[in-house]
């Protein structure tokens, strides 16, 4: 045989393979059989590409099915000790970390909080001490660390691991996906927060059998991850999705952290809310704010609206209505240019997201286009704040899950390439 041609059925394997371990994660438990009718591969091919991911302790074979005539199959799933994920998100005002098992299940957490004003090396040092007990947790559970994925907060260079420019954290340059590998000698894949948050929504989330959906993530500020045509859309120089950024008023009073007037997330993020709120309380309107303020020695924030919220205060969900619907605007103008199935909300905002929703439900349907927006649901996050934290892993799930066979079993120490993020 060739070298072109052994090199061609090597490929070919490894294409096959990867197939085959990304439909037992999308659809387990799942029979050798029901993978040879979804590939198309014959059952022979189907058993001894299973029996390899078998061999590298990827999947496991789990109890037996009915289809209802024969024998029962065995059924396959993945295998929850075949290793785990840390994901890091980088927030503008918080540090949050989660290891996840490849099926998205969260075995262990922790956030804390950051002060955007704080030194970047004390900042750094803050998610380097979540690594730190992240990889205490996967050690006491003696599952290995398959990699590290990195949500960082603005322009992310995904090749080098770079964030290039944030606008709300004002830094330049930073090379956390080094950092973070050499903190951990694991792969690590980096992309900016609402990227990741689209991969988890991809991976584990609402959005696994949806080719065309955006994510939000609203909080600080907005940011989108597009995913188009079943993948992500980085444009031409990776930075696409900066949709906080996109004008949607010709109201030019607020300067933006871009330098810029009027963008989209100074009358739709978490400060926007907040000051709705104030003006209301400035007025003398009554609210049950200020004493929830108070009581729990509380700044004004999202904590206190979402409670007031659910207590029924008619000056915290008439700001929530009017963020909304500023929010609204702005996914109006990506429901008219994308044509989405889907828009899934996360982000901080999240935790206030169902009081927003009535005001976005109203402004989209006002002002994007009625045949393109019935076409779009709109859809919190069922990960709630940690949307982006699952996504910041599912970056290095779905790099496994594209090239499995550079995992070797539990003696992990690279994930080659992957078909969307690189490891570092
Ligand atoms: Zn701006």
């Amino acid at each position: 045989m060739s070298d072109h041609r052994a090199a061609d059925q090597s490929f070919v394997r490894e294409t096959n393979i990867a197939s085959i371990l990304r439909y037992i994660h999308e659809q387990a438990p799942i029979s050798r059989a029901r993978l040879a009718a979804l590939t198309g591969l014959n059952k022979s091919t189907v058993s001894s590409l299973v029996e390899e991911l078998l061999a590298r302790g990827l999947i496991h074979e789990t109890g037996r099915g009915s289809s209802g005539q024969g024998r029962p199959a065995t059924l396959l799933e993945i295998n929850p000790a075949a290793g785990c994920i840390l994901g890091v998100e980088l927030g503008v005002d918080y540090v949050r970390a989660a290891l996840v098992d490849l099926s998205g299940q969260i075995l262990w957490r922790h956030s804390a909080d950051s002060d955007p004003s704080h030194p970047q090396e004390q900042i750094i040092h803050q998610a380097l001490e979540l690594v730190e007990a992240g990889m205490s947790a996967a050690n006491e559970r003696s599952l290995p660390l398959l990699g590290l994925g990195a949500a960082l907060p603005g322009m992310v260079d995904v090749q080098t691991g770079t964030l290039t420019f944030s606008p709300n954290l004002q830094w330049r340059d930073t090379s956390l996906g080094r950092i973070f590998h050499e903190h951990t000698g694991a792969p690590v894949f980096v992309d900016n927060d609402a990227n990741a948050g689209a991969m988890g929504e991809h991976v584990f989330g609402l959005a696994r059998q949806t080719r065309n959906f955006i994510f939000i993530v609203a909080g600080v500020g907005i940011g989108g991850g597009l995913f188009l045509n079943g993948d992500l859309y980085r444009g031409a120089g990776g930075y696409a999705g900066e949709i906080g950024h996109t004008h949607v008023s010709s109201d030019s009073s607020r300067l933006c952290r871009c330098g810029s007037r009027g963008c989209w997330e100074n009358s739709g993020n978490q400060y926007a809310l907040i000051e709705r709120v104030r003006a209301r309380l400035d007025v003398g309107r009554r609210s049950l704010i200020p004493r929830l303020c108070a009581e729990q020695n509380l700044p004004l924030g999202l904590n206190v609206i979402a409670q007031a919220a659910a207590q029924g205060d008619e000056e915290a969900l008439s700001a929530l209505h009017d963020t909304g619907e500023a929010i609204g605007q702005g996914i109006a103008n990506l429901i008219n240019i994308f044509n989405p199935e889907l828009i899934v909300m996360g982000g901080a905002m999240i935790m206030v997201g169902e009081y927003l929703l009535p005001g976005i439900l109203k402004a989209v349907k006002e002002k994007s286009l009625p045949d393109i927006s019935q076409q779009a649901q709109i859809r919190l996050s069922g990960f709630g704040v940690e949307a982006v934290v699952i996504g910041a892993a599912a970056l290095a799930v779905e790099a496994i899950l594209s090239n499995p066979t550079a995992v070797a079993g539990a003696n992990v120490t690279r994930v080659e390439a992957g078909r969307r993020a690189r490891a570092l």
